[in-house]
């Protein structure tokens, strides 16, 4: 008899090496619990019907697929799609996992729910989910990040959200996490910590896989009507992986050509960057084993990029296991390469997107020039520029 291929992820939530559960004893419970809740409610109609009204009626969706013509005439090659998430509520697919998990607490009887922060960017998310839901809402963020992104803070602060400052260590985002996760541990009866990336201990990386699939759902149904067949090259940037594998998820069972783009920086051989495939190795941060940016001895190294969504040491589990399989092929952008692409996209088609996506349009600009004028491209932007406006005038010195 043959034997059935191993189930990916399995039970304990490893995709092949990569995943797993590497968290202290006290926090075991807590992420039983969320498995449990989980795996009922995402079969659960009732739960599944209230999702599907707030992606319509609150969030926007679905979000356009739309025909980039004038970057396609531009570049000269292949159609260029948009997986328009930039039209997202609150402008970017964070909000699909926040408002997600909001519900989920809820269901779960919590009444409070934490995250951590670094560019302010999930904080803001999960606030706008906490205020939706009726939930207290406390975000970690170091005050070194609390200073740099004031507009944030204040923004959180008018979603109800309590913004707690976390001054010990390097005051930025990695200490935050790791005082918000000792919040969860003590406060697990009433509290839900919502992670914002296919990132984490067991079930995280899966959960909000599938809460950001919805993307690539949607792309997929639109593309059919659009061009009556499927794409031959889907591009997203990886951060800590979930709008790419949102995208992605959808068409993995097709023979179609997949580009994750990282964060190059200022080059991988200047060390500052977010590169983890080109320049990282296997290791365990923050509850799960994946590439990680680290020196020899395990200490997790400092990462650059011009875009705070990608600049992240470490890259979601599923990843890594897709990469090691083929299914997915990653490259990265420099940030001159992404500022150039913000440019273009601005000009070209009058859409400002965030420096996140940029890099993915980078990708665009290198990938379908060379490929024929009847394939297609499906490029997801992750969400709009409006917040990155003033640091690209000042990388620019330009005054405002
Ligand atoms: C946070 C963010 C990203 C990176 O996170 P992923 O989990 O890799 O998607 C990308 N784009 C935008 C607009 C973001 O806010």
């Amino acid at each position: 008899m043959k034997k059935r291929p191993d189930k990916i992820p399995d039970r304990k939530g490893h995709f092949g090496v990569y995943g797993g559960r590497f968290v202290p004893e006290t926090l075991m419970p807590a992420l039983i619990e969320l498995e449990d809740a989980y795996r009922k409610l995402r079969k659960n109609k009732s739960f599944i019907k209230e999702l599907k009204s707030l992606h319509n009626n609150y969030i926007g969706r679905p979000t356009a697929l739309y025909f980039a013509e004038n970057l396609t005439k531009h570049l000269g090659g292949a159609k260029i799609y948009l997986k328009r998430e930039d039209l997202c509520h609150t402008g970017a697919h964070k909000i699909n996992n926040a408002i997600a998990q909001s519900l989920l607490a809820k269901k779960m009887g919590k009444t409070r729910v934490i995250a951590e922060t670094g560019a302010g960017q999930h904080g803001v998310a999960t606030a706008t989910g906490a205020a939706l839901a009726g939930l207290d809402c406390d975000i970690y963020m170091g005050s070194e990040d609390i200073r740099r992104q004031s507009l944030n803070v204040f923004r959180m602060k008018l979603l109800g959200a309590k913004v707690i400052e976390v001054s010990i260590g390097s005051k930025t985002l990695k200490d935050a996490i790791n005082e918000a996760l000792r919040d969860w541990t003590t406060n697990v009866q009433n509290t839900h910590y919502v992670m914002g990336t296919a990132f984490g201990p067991h079930p995280y990386p899966v959960m909000v896989r599938d809460f950001q699939s919805v993307i690539g759902n949607e792309a997929r149904r639109q593309i059919l009507k659009a061009e009556k067949k499927l794409p031959d090259l889907l591009i997203a940037c990886v951060g800590g992986g979930s709008n790419s594998i949102g995208l992605f998820h959808a068409f993995l069972k097709d023979n179609i050509k997949m580009t994750g783009v990282e964060a190059g920086g200022l080059g991988i051989r200047s060390g500052k960057h977010a590169a983890r495939f080109a320049g990282g190795s296997l290791g365990v941060f923050q509850g799960c084993k994946s590439y990680l940016l680290q020196d020899r001895d395990g200490n997790v190294l400092g990462t650059h990029s011009v875009s705070a969504g990608l600049d992240y040491a470490s890259i979601g589990p599923e990843h890594c296991y897709l990469r090691d399989t083929d299914k997915i092929n990653y490259t990265y952008a420099t940030d001159k390469e992404a500022l150039s692409a913000f440019e273009l996209l601005s000009k070209i088609e009058g859409i400002i997107p965030a420096l996140e996506s940029a890099h993915a349009i980078a990708e665009v600009v290198k990938a379908a020039p060379s490929m024929s004028k009847n394939s297609i491209i499906i490029v997801n932007l992750s969400g709009r520029g409006d917040k990155d406006v003033q640091e690209v005038a000042r990388i620019k010195g330009i005054e405002l």
